[in-house]
């Protein structure tokens, strides 16, 4: 049997054992510590902007807090991209409001701007009131048309929450993605560009944000030598082993983001003359995907097969791929979900796969990917 290859795997600096050897060594085994402070500080200095950054146990307790620092609650609604992963949805519905889902537009497969401004236009219509955030995804690392969006959310002074979970490192002229909006929502899961074998982290614009963020993080204890509670808390933070691992990860992220856009180029001129196939592109100069992961759309009349013959074709092969994310509104979970939709999203899920594109992959992986679809190609 071929040695199995993966879709996207954590891979390590040889760093990470440093700064948790230290925090063993002195003790710091709770969430929060030195490896916490310089992890934040790290980040901050990569996403620029002078923002700050507050470590966190996951993405999805960083969507969540953002919510809760923008005050959404029960009756509220928020906006979603729904062409994404779950964890940008579920937040809306633990504050008990309902997410409006909005579909895509096909050069960067996020939110679409035109059919935003008139999901609110049509909320204002139908309930009175505006959305109270809308969340933004850049999904696969590739930054949405975050000119736009921010147009649009200025006009109508909703705040944006932006979905930044797979695109650390990504810019969008010039600027790093999840440092637009209001708040930025980032993940270090196991899969995503670093890990911190789980954790996450929440971009703000100002200190006095960041200071809400770690009080919320930290069960709300008010300032008292007792415990005194004037709010609702959860224990979001991240621990300072965890961060630790995020400090080894910091000293390769632009090895490892440098590496997916290789793999990515890889694909494009692996892949450039096998018909029916694309390979997803940054839809112009301005705009850098880190290549989270390389994605394909298969058109099955001029291929003679779809995206689910290669990808069962791939898994014969001990090769892992994954269809594209399903849409939110799609989702049996949220069908009563008000939905703007213009087919976008549905047909990307239909005919589109991720394919293997974890920074530790070698050339020759890449290559047996790229030749298990060609030999594929050749049988039809
Ligand atoms: C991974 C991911 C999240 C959630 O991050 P966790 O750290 O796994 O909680 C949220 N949104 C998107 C788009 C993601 O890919």
């Amino acid at each position: 049997m071929n040695k199995r290859i993966w879709l996207s795997l954590a891979h390590m600096s040889g760093r990470e054992q440093d700064f948790i050897k230290e925090a063993f060594d002195t003790n710091w085994v709770v969430p929060l510590g030195p490896n916490v402070d310089a992890f934040e500080k790290e980040l901050a200095d990569y996403v620029g902007q002078n923002c700050h950054v507050v470590a966190l146990s996951a993405g999805t307790a960083a969507l969540h807090l953002g919510l809760v620092l923008l005050g959404v609650g029960q009756g509220d609604e928020v906006i979603c991209q729904s062409f994404t992963f779950s964890a940008s949805a579920n937040p809306i519905v633990y504050q008990g409001a309902t997410p409006i889902f909005v579909d895509s537009e096909t050069d960067t497969w996020n939110m679409d701007p035109e059919l935003l401004e008139e999901t609110i236009k049509d909320r204002l219509k139908k309930t009175g009131k505006l959305p109270k955030a809308i969340i933004p995804v850049h999904l696969y690392g590739m930054p949405a048309k975050m000119n736009e969006i921010h147009k649009i959310a200025t006009r109508y002074q909703i705040p944006l929450l932006e979905d930044a979970a797979e695109a650390l490192g990504s810019e969008y002229y010039g600027q790093k993605c999840g440092t637009f909006g209001e708040f930025g929502a980032l993940s270090f899961n196991g899969n995503k560009i670093i890990t911190t074998s789980g954790g996450g982290a929440l971009i703000c614009r100002t200190e006095e944000e960041a200071k809400r963020t770690k009080f919320f993080a930290t069960q709300a204890r008010e300032n008292f030598p007792y415990y005194q509670h004037e709010h609702i808390g959860y224990n979001y933070r991240m621990s300072n082993i965890c961060a630790g691992i995020g400090r080894g990860q910091m000293t390769v992220l632009d090895k490892h983001i440098a590496r997916r856009r290789e793999i990515h180029a890889l694909y494009s001129e692996g892949l450039r003359t096998i018909p029916g196939i694309k390979v997803m592109q940054n839809p112009s100069v301005n705009v850098k995907s880190n290549f989270w992961l390389t994605c394909i759309l298969v058109d099955s009349k001029i291929a003679g097969y779809t995206c689910e013959d290669i990808r069962l074709h791939l898994a014969e092969e001990n090769i892992e791929t994954r269809p594209l994310w399903k849409p939110m509104h799609l989702q049996p979970i949220f069908t009563n979900a008000p939905a703007y939709v213009n087919g976008v999203s549905e047909h990307l899920f239909q005919i589109g796969l991720c394919l293997p594109s974890g920074s530790s992959l070698s050339d020759e992986d890449i290559q047996r990917v790229i030749d298990s679809i060609t030999l594929l190609q050749k049988k039809h």
